[in-house]
């Protein structure tokens, strides 16, 4: 199971895959995989894909 984050609005999806469409903007947008790099994780080490 991956997350995925919403370039646009910061909607976090727990998929195997990304949404083709956002569930919170209803547009299709960008998803990037934040996998083990969000805090709830418990890895604290940065990703500057979430910057
Ligand atoms: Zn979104």
């Amino acid at each position: 199971m991956g997350e995925w984050k919403c370039k646009k609005c910061g909607y976090t999806v727990k998929e195997e895959t990304p949404p083709e469409e956002c569930p919170f903007c209803k547009e299709k947008c960008e998803f990037v995989d934040v996998t083990c790099y969000i805090p709830d994780c418990g890895k604290t080490g940065s990703d500057n894909r979430l910057a």
